[in-house]
Formats: structure tokens, sequence, C-alpha cells
């Protein structure tokens, strides 16, 4: 599909939902990528991205911030507490605190920097055991957590159960927000995007539908 077609699709369902144009932050996916779309998607003017590996963020974005100026690289991939020191060096923005251990650290490590990410809890909106993020019902309370230690949560995020209709996990996403006062809700990947963003998504993660299908290798 590439870049300017899923463009046109985000602004499209924008207008479709009565949102102002741009108000959607599309991340474009480049884990697991070739370099050479993750740089023609740059020179297209693309800025915001999403890694799921800190390894392969630290191998690919200090360089590639070097060359472009402007980039903002989210971590959407489960983190590691041991990786957090790396992921606050290397991320202007974390999607994935779904545990206390998690949100300490990264409260610890930010209150000694005197910075951090913008931050999002995940939500296990389905409840699926192999799935990371808090569960629906303990959401209120582990947000309430995170501010308790000063985190800048920012919002939420899901990951839908596959194969399954996901609109009502984004309603529940943003019920959950909503509640809670916060504003962002990441939510909706190639496949349910525009599903997504009718249901009020303000960051859209896609990846296979900007740069192909990912080869594991
Ligand atoms: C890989 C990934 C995406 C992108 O998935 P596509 O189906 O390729 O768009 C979005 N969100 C998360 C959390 C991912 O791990």
């Amino acid at each position: 599909m590439g870049l300017a077609g899923i463009r046109a699709r985000v602004a499209a369902a924008e207008r479709a939902a009565g949102r102002d144009a741009g108000s959607v932050v599309l991340i474009a996916v480049s884990k697991v990528q070739p370099l050479d779309r993750v740089v023609a998607a740059l020179d297209d003017g693309q800025r915001v991205f999403g890694e799921n590996y800190v390894q392969e963020a630290a191998g690919k974005w200090p360089d590639l911030r070097a060359r472009f100026a402007g980039v903002s690289v989210h971590m959407i991939g489960p983190l590691q507490t041991n990786k957090a020191k790396l992921a606050l060096d290397l991320f202007d923005a974390i999607h994935t605190v779904d545990r206390a251990s998690l949100a300490e650290k990264l409260a610890k490590l930010a209150q000694a920097r005197g910075a951090c990410p913008d931050l999002f809890v995940q939500v296990n909106t389905g409840a699926e055991p192999q799935k990371a993020g808090v569960l629906p019902g303990e959401a209120d309370g582990f947000i309430a957590a995170c501010r308790a230690m000063d985190l800048p949560l920012r919002g939420l995020m899901c990951i839908p159960p596959e194969g399954g209709d996901s609109t009502p996990h984004f309603a529940a996403l943003a019920g959950i927000a909503a509640r809670n006062g916060l504003a962002g809700l990441s939510m909706g990947m190639s496949g349910d995007f525009e599903a997504a963003i009718a249901a009020g998504a303000t960051h859209v993660r896609v990846g296979s539908a900007i740069f192909g299908a990912r080869d594991y290798g």
C-alpha cells in the first residue's frame, strides 16, 4: 500500500469521524524492516516511528536521528525492566507500561535524569493470557499508582485479539481513558486503524501496510 496510501486513508478516516485533519499521529512501525525502506519513509517526510525491540532500535535510530531532524521513536513492544535505562535514551514515548515493577523503575530513572518519555499504559482488553498489559479491571488502580509516582502518563494502548472485531476493544479502551482523564489512545494497526480512528484513536501503529510484510527470516 505504501506511505502515501496510508496517509490518505488516515485523512479519510479522520474526516469520516468528524475529527480534525492531522489529529491522528501515524506511527510507522519499522521493526524488522530493511533499512532502505525506513530511509525511504524518512525521505518522504515521515518522522514518527515505532519499534518493538530495544536492541534493534539502538542499532538503527541514533544514526538516523543524526541524519534526519525531528524524528520521534516510540517503543511499542514489551519492555524488560533491565532495558528501561537504555529505553529512556532511545525513545520519545513508551506505549507498553504494563506492570508496577516497570513503572517503579521508570520513575526512578526519570527522577534521576529530570526527564521522561511520554508514557502509555498497555491494557489487555481481551484478557488474553499470552498478552502483556494490565487487565481492564486493574487499569484504574494501576493508572493511579503511576500518577502517584509522578510518571507522565499520556494515554492507553491496546492490541485487540487477532481475528475478531476490534471495535469493542477500542471502545473499552476509550472508556477507561475517559474516566481517568487520559487524552491519548494508541490503538489500531494495519488491519483495523480506520476502525480505531472512528473510535477515537490519537495514535495508530501501522507497519506492514506501509512497509510490506516483515521477513523474520
Ligand atoms: C508490529 C506491531 C504493530 C504493527 O503491525 P502491522 O500489522 O504490521 O501494522 C503495531 N503495534 C504493535 C504493538 C506491534 O507489535
